[in-house]
């Protein structure tokens, strides 16, 4: 740290993100991409795109609103695009959040939802769960703050219900409720088609994990045109042209490839559950996700060790530091042959 940082960062922890080793090849189980790539449509609309670059992008996204209007079930003015979720969630709390606008999560979560808490000086509710990892939706119900939740959650891949997220949106109106809905495509409930009807509920999406888009970061907020027009104070103040052209173009084709990637979506959340029961085999504790990621434990290996010697036969997955995930990991899911090879070093792993 230089002398010039600003006292406000000062001993702040930056979030972590999943490391991109570029030293071998890995099986990435790590940072929940998707396996396939982007359908052929989507490089091609970038390639011609990046012909374009000289020119800013359209800060208003009318093309991509538009393409994303379409398979959102909403009018465009509720869609606002936005460089990868991340993008959407820090706007949001600047915009919705403050010294006395606190912001209430589960305790266990996306680990973004702290950091930003704490660059914006913003006071953070963080609400255990029960001792099988999942959220006691009673907790939020009439909490009267603003709230953000993953669902399906993350690292644990377990659901609320649309019931239960309708209960604490409805049941706090003077609050925003932030509904993060990275891993929907793969087996949860969206509460997009809510967003009409209740003006206090933001839906995030993003493009990283279900349409093979990580790399060119794509996420949409989706809410009422009054929220948006919130959050687009903190983007014009900030980044006006926050999707770049091939990015916009790259998503505007992927929407019309929508079928490609929800048939991509299923055979992940098969190949989940194939792993999930194979994993249950050898004795792990797996909890039932609904995301593109397993969050698993043993009893005779800590989540340290596994991480470790996964790594050394070249398999990456994801192991937090922290004491109330230490004895797990999170397997991201790919193909089947990926699995496979996963399965079978764990084995190796047991019987050595
Ligand atoms: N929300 C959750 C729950 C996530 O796990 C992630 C991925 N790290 C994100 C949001 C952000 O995804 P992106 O910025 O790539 O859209």
């Amino acid at each position: 740290m230089s002398r010039f940082l600003s006292g406000r960062y000062a001993g702040f922890e930056a979030y972590t993100p999943g490391e991109q080793p570029q030293d071998r090849k890995y099986i990435k189980l790590n940072t929940n991409e998707s396996p396939f790539p982007p359908a052929e449509k989507v490089t091609l609309a970038a390639a011609e795109e990046s012909k374009n670059l000289n020119l800013y992008s359209d800060p208003e996204c009318t093309l991509l609103r538009k393409a994303a209007a379409g398979v959102f079930g909403v009018e465009p003015e509720y869609i606002l695009p936005v460089n990868g979720s991340d993008e959407i969630l820090n706007m949001a709390f600047m915009a919705f959040c403050g010294k006395d606008a606190p912001i209430a999560y589960p305790e266990i979560s996306y680990g973004f939802y702290s950091v930003l808490a704490g660059l914006h000086g913003i006071p953070a509710i963080e609400l255990p769960l029960r001792s099988d990892f999942t959220i006691d939706h009673r907790d939020y119900v009439g909490l009267h703050q603003n709230i953000v939740i993953a669902n399906p959650n993350a690292p644990t891949g377990l659901c609320l219900t649309l019931e239960q997220v309708q209960e604490i949106v409805e049941s706090n109106p003077d609050n925003v409720v932030i509904i993060d809905e990275a891993y929907v495509d793969f087996g949860g409930k969206s509460a997009v088609r809510l967003v009409s009807r209740y003006h206090n509920l933001l839906v995030t999406r993003t493009f990283s994990k279900s349409h093979s888009l990580a790399g060119a970061r794509l996420g949409f907020g989706i809410a009422d045109p009054e929220l948006i027009a919130d959050i687009n104070i903190i983007k014009y103040s900030t980044n006006p042209y926050n999707v770049n052209r091939m990015t916009s173009a790259a998503g505007v084709a992927a929407l019309d490839e929508n079928d490609y990637y929800l048939t991509n979506c299923g055979i992940i959340a098969r190949n989940r559950e194939y792993t999930a029961q194979r994993l249950r085999e050898k004795g792990f504790y797996v909890t039932d996700s609904k995301a593109n990621f397993l969050f698993v434990k043993n009893d005779v290996i800590s989540g340290g060790a596994l991480y470790s010697a996964l790594r050394d036969r070249g398999i990456l997955v994801r192991h937090f530091s922290n004491k109330l995930m230490d004895d797990f990991v999170r397997i991201s899911i790919g193909t089947r042959e990926q699995m496979d090879a996963l399965l079978e070093a764990v084995s190796n792993i047991l019987n050595s």
